[in-house]
């Protein structure tokens, strides 16, 4: 259950409440109380106080449709993504920062086509110890002098605990990873922030694990998350991961979030992507993410998946003809 205090309610007021009800207190222009959704109604002393109150079925609450009728926007700036804009963000760059001129010339490609975002990994989640791991600090710099020579956003994600920090001072959007996306510290100190956060569905994560994650984030007051399906383990082996369409389905019918769809990591192949990427705008989708590379056979990581420029070029024309037919627009 969500409680919206009355403005008369104090904040020591509030904070005694939360102790007393067992429940979650945020503010975020009014002041929330979120307690168990197994509680349907509330106490006489908390309905005095209540504002507004609301039911949910499940503890998918700040991010139900039942609190929230219509689609969370998130203003990143200059543009804004969810409500009722219709705008497909096209996010793209390299699984991981690799060199000054890799990532010089991974935003020179975003400027060229007008992508305002641009994605890379410094700390990446690998697979194995013994792999490339990215450069880290190092990298964090070099994607920020990359925002401010070329005014892009940058997207980059956070891995563990010793860097939450860091890349939350660096990065315009933080992504979670999908092998990360349970550390709740993680999602802790990212409920902390006012960034935008793109948090990724474990290829092993119910929809309803998934975005209870989500409520970490949101009932620590952070309302800018962002959804991102990027593919499920299933009994298929022949492609990296199963892209769950169903499941992004699911989300746009049920939570008020953006979702963002991420098919390069869901197929793993390069020769998918772009037939992927189009099936995925031809749903309405808030954003795609799609790794690019000046030449995906050196990559230090993911370099099956990787799209070249004139790949991803070629993309990007389909993309818009598709987003038109649909009612979008791609930013
Ligand atoms: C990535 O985005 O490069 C990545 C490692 O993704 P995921 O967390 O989805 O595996
Ligand atoms: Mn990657």
């Amino acid at each position: 259950m969500i409680i919206h205090l009355k403005e008369s309610v104090s904040r020591q007021q509030a904070e005694q409440l939360a102790e007393k009800y067992q429940s979650v207190l945020f503010e975020n222009g009014n002041r929330v109380l979120v307690t168990s959704s197994k509680i349907k109604k509330a106490a006489p002393e908390l309905e005095q106080v209540a504002d507004k109150v609301f039911v949910t079925d499940t503890d998918i609450q700040l991010a139900s449709r039942q609190y929230l009728s219509a689609k969370r926007e998130i203003n990143m700036g200059d543009f804004t993504i969810g409500g009722t804009t219709n705008n497909t963000l096209v996010i793209t760059g390299p699984c991981s920062v690799e060199s000054n001129e890799q990532i010089v010339a991974a935003a020179e490609l975003c400027v060229e086509l007008g992508v305002k975002v641009l994605r890379a990994g410094a700390y990446k989640p690998r697979t194995s110890p013994y792999t490339f791991q990215g450069l880290g600090l190092q990298g964090l710099q070099l994607l920020d002098e990359m925002r401010s020579k070329y005014g892009l956003k940058i997207i980059t994600e956070v891995r563990d605990s010793t860097h939450t920090d860091e890349v939350i001072e660096y990065a315009d959007i933080i992504q979670i990873g999908a092998k990360s996306m349970y550390d709740h510290g993680i999602l802790r100190k990212c409920g902390n922030t006012n960034k935008p956060v793109l948090l990724k569905r474990g290829f092993g994560t119910s929809l309803q694990e998934f975005v209870q994650a989500a409520e970490f984030i949101l009932s620590g007051g952070n309302a800018k998350v962002i959804l991102c399906e990027r593919g499920i383990r299933t009994f298929e082996t022949k492609t990296r991961f199963t892209l769950d369409l169903c499941g992004v389905a699911w989300l746009k019918e049920y939570t008020n979030l953006p979702v963002i769809l991420d098919p390069s990591h869901a197929i793993g192949y390069a020769y998918g992507v772009p037939d992927l990427a189009r099936a995925c705008v031809a749903m309405g989708i808030d954003g795609l993410l799609i790794e690019s590379h000046p030449n995906p056979k050196v990559a230090k990581s993911d370099a099956e998946q990787q799209l070249n420029f004139e790949e991803f070029r070629n993309l990007h024309v389909s993309l818009k003809k598709v987003a038109e037919a649909v009612g979008y627009q791609i930013i």
